[in-house]
């Protein structure tokens, strides 16, 4: 067998830093000192290559653009590489993991997204885990095909696919679930697969997309919401769409004010989406006579998605240049596992 080739991209995060020795305060790590901080890594038996966002960001600092940047790296190294890990920080990784997943169109080999709740240079560290492991699946092959040709997410002893992954928790280990997908792989002594759950090898070229639209807004819904307040917020100029964060299956108030603050925006003709804020689950517009009006008024459920991979697909669409009718379609369709069964 010959030997696999990993790309990591380091955008910055907790899983870079390293604490000063002599103040504790942390710094972000110079890529090339990877290596010596993780001996492991020689004994790998996986060529590896590098590429460093030149100033590392905490990962709340992510705008569209470096979802772009990211998708570009791995485009320019497509060809030269088996598999590619992304280090970043985890607080928005479940968005950067999702708006990959649309950006690059056609995949057909592992981008492995990880990071670390404490430093790679800290005694209890998970850093060190999860780059060795997210490496180990960047270069898994049986033959010519990679065992995980899709965007995905590692952390503490799970993969997850990308754009179904929420962040659960800000201080566990166990920081990420995908609660409407099960596990791609669950990593114990042997990492186990769950190939069902894996998409299909694709075939054809890779196209980066390299145009996001960010007018787009989320607006969550809770009891006693203003109807003047979501009416301010929904006339902001050149809006195109709305991601509206409904109670339960997709319900919300029926207050006429509420409603006809909605309304008057889509027939402005900003696009509507209905995502639930449960974390698991569906929307299912109609069920309840709380989201009849939602669905008169033309709004789409975003299904079983998450919020995340809702804003980044509208992003995406929108980017795209497509009428609204278009991205309307497209928007409810699965384009790479991120909604209904696959
Ligand atoms: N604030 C950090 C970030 O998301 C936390 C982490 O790295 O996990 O960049």
């Amino acid at each position: 067998m010959s030997q696999r080739s990993v790309l990591i991209i380091y955008t910055g995060g907790t899983i870079g830093m390293l604490a000063d020795p002599r103040t504790g305060a942390l710094r972000a790590m110079d890529l090339s000192h990877l290596e010596e901080q993780v001996p492991e890594l020689e004994r790998m038996g996986v060529r590896l290559g590098s590429v460093a966002f030149e100033k590392p960001i905490d990962s709340s600092d992510m705008r569209p653009m470096d979802w772009v940047r990211i998708a570009r790296i791995i485009g320019d190294h497509y060809a030269e590489y088996d598999g590619f890990v992304v280090l970043h920080g985890s607080d928005t990784m479940a968005y950067t993991a999702s708006a990959l997943s649309f950006l690059l169109e056609g995949l057909a080999k592992p981008v492995i997204l990880t990071g670390s709740q404490l430093p790679i240079g800290t005694i209890r560290t998970d850093a060190k885990e999860n780059l060795i492991t997210a490496i180990e699946i960047a270069a898994a092959y049986e033959g010519d095909r990679p065992v995980v040709p899709e965007v995905a997410v590692y952390f503490e002893y799970s993969l997850y696919r990308g754009n179904r992954t929420v962040k659960v928790h800000a201080e566990r280990f166990e920081a990420f679930r995908s609660p409407n997908w099960p596990r791609l792989a669950e990593a114990g002594v042997r990492i186990k697969y769950d190939r069902a759950s894996i998409l299909p090898q694709r075939t054809g070229p890779l196209k980066v997309h390299q145009q996001v639209d960010d007018r787009v807004g989320v607006i969550r819904l809770f009891p006693g919401i203003r109807p003047d307040w979501v009416r301010h917020a929904l006339s902001m100029p050149e809006l195109k769409a709305v991601v509206l964060t409904t109670f339960g299956s997709g319900n919300g108030p029926t207050d006429k004010a509420f409603l006809d603050a909605l309304r008057d925006a889509a027939e402005r003709g900003v696009i509507l989406v209905n995502a639930t804020q449960c974390v698991g689950g569906r929307v299912e517009q109609g069920r309840y006579q709380t989201s009849r009006a939602f669905v008169d008024m033309g709004m789409l459920s975003a299904h079983d998605m998450t919020v995340e991979a809702a804003v980044t697909k509208l992003m995406f669409l929108l980017g795209q240049g497509l009428s609204d009718a278009l991205v309307s379609e497209r928007f409810e369709r699965s384009s790479c596992g991120e909604v209904g069964g696959g």
